[in-house]
């Protein structure tokens, strides 16, 4: 096969959950896919691990103290691969000649960055770090229509959504879409009433039943911030309103969303809860490609359910749908203070319904501002995690 059928691939978050999955689809292609870019945090024997395997020309540890352990360690296992440190490296790889394809998968809005690097560079953009579209959804979009970047989402409801709409930008199906459905699993708790759930604690939260993913994500699905988030995405995505955009829990996690149409159809995605679909979607997109993820036999899976989500439980799924329509900063607040409430959290700080309060209480504390430009986003971004970190430690407080 010539060598430019060979797509090369920046692995942004290769350590992690959606990181591992993406190396494992590109290690079934190696004709057609090579990963040729990997970057981590702050784990730099976890990088080193998966450039033995990979053999990509660059890593890159975003920890600007991991670099000399990162290129000592590349020597040691005599690699070629050359050693980069610090958010900027990172994001000049995903702009760079070094890949045609970036998997956008850091956790956090500390994956803006190089998201929007990627797609101002025209990069095919598999896109897992949904935080970037929460915060700064209209830029990316515009940077990637401006770049000529063409954005596949990998989070598994917008995946299944670009596949019932063909892959066709927003632009050819606004007006033969009555409505979007996002399923979501209802998470580790769902049926608890709000009392049930004061004790739980971070290990149960993060023991997803369906889906195996990263803390923060796992947190997310357990508040229903998840599914908010999602919203916001799906908004940003497809160029939906808020008002047209449905949540279905379905504990199966078998549908993975639904588009209505304006005649009445309603096309849905169905498949295993593995992410290498979508990721195999992205890669491959227009055509198919082997993900390693078997077909689904509905026999052996009976019954699959829906029911309305209780928001009353799980406040976080209003306070996104509020975000959205308050519109401008309010987003952005909405996201760093729930990646602060998070945090506390998994620290052990806070208690479990001290999420929503918290971003809740931050949302109130910061009213929308217009969000005019990118410096005005981080601000607000800046200005919610302050305010979430004070209330964080208020509530730790003895
Ligand atoms: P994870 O915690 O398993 O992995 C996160 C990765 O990001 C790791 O490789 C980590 O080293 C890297 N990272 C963290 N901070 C960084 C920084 N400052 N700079 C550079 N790299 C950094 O998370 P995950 O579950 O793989 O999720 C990644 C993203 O994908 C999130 O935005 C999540 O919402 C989204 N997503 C995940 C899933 C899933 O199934 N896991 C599904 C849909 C969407
Ligand atoms: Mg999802």
């Amino acid at each position: 096969m010539p060598a430019s059928d060979l797509q090369s691939v920046a692995v942004l978050g290769a350590t992690g959950s959606i990181g591992t999955s993406a190396l494992d689809v590109i290690a079934r292609h190696p004709g057609r896919l090579r990963a040729s870019v990997l970057a981590a945090g702050r784990n730099v024997d976890a990088l080193l691990a998966l450039c033995r395997t990979h053999r990509p020309d660059h890593a890159a540890i975003a920890d600007p103290d991991g670099h000399a352990a990162l290129r000592d360690g590349l020597a040691a296992a005599g690699l070629p691969t050359r050693a980069h440190a610090g958010m900027d490296a990172i994001t000049d790889l995903a702009a760079g000649n070094a890949c045609q394809t970036v998997v956008a998968a850091i956790v956090g809005a500390a994956g803006l960055d190089s998201t929007l690097a990627a797609a101002r560079a025209g990069k095919r953009l598999l896109l897992a770090n949904k935080e970037s579209l929460v915060l700064a959804g209209e830029l990316l979009v515009a940077a990637a229509r401006d770049g000529g970047a063409c954005i596949v989402p990998v989070d598994s409801e917008h995946n299944a959504i670009f596949q019932c709409l063909d892959g066709r930008g927003s632009a050819n199906h606004a007006e033969d879409v009555r409505r979007i459905v996002l399923t979501a699993s209802g998470g580790p708790f769902r049926g608890r009433s709000r009392e049930q759930l004061a004790d739980v604690t971070p290990a149960q939260a993060i023991a997803h039943p369906k889906w195996s993913m990263g803390p923060k994500i796992s947190v997310d699905s357990a508040t229903l911030m998840n599914k908010g988030l999602e919203v916001i995405e799906a908004h940003h995505l497809f160029d939906m309103p808020g008002a047209r955009i449905d949540v279905l829990v379905h504990p199966q996690s078998l549908v993975h969303s639904l588009v209505e149409f304006i005649d009445g159809s309603t096309l849905a995605q169905l498949g295993l809860p593995d992410m290498r679909t979508a990721l195999a979607v992205g890669f491959g997109w227009p055509r198919r490609m082997e993900s390693g993820v078997g077909g689904l036999d509905l026999l052996t899976h009976g019954r699959l359910e829906f029911e309305a989500p209780d928001t009353a439980a799980f406040p976080c799924l209003r306070l996104a749908f509020e975000a959205l329509e308050a519109g401008g900063t309010a987003p952005a607040t909405l996201n760093a203070a729930n990646e602060v409430a998070v945090s506390s959290f998994l620290q052990g700080r806070i208690g479990f319904l001290s999420i929503p309060a918290l971003v809740e209480d931050t949302l109130a504390a910061l009213p929308a501002a217009p969000a005019s430009s990118l410096d005005a986003l981080r601000e607000a971004d800046a200005r919610a995690r302050d305010r979430a970190t004070q209330l964080a430690t208020r509530l730790t407080a003895p």
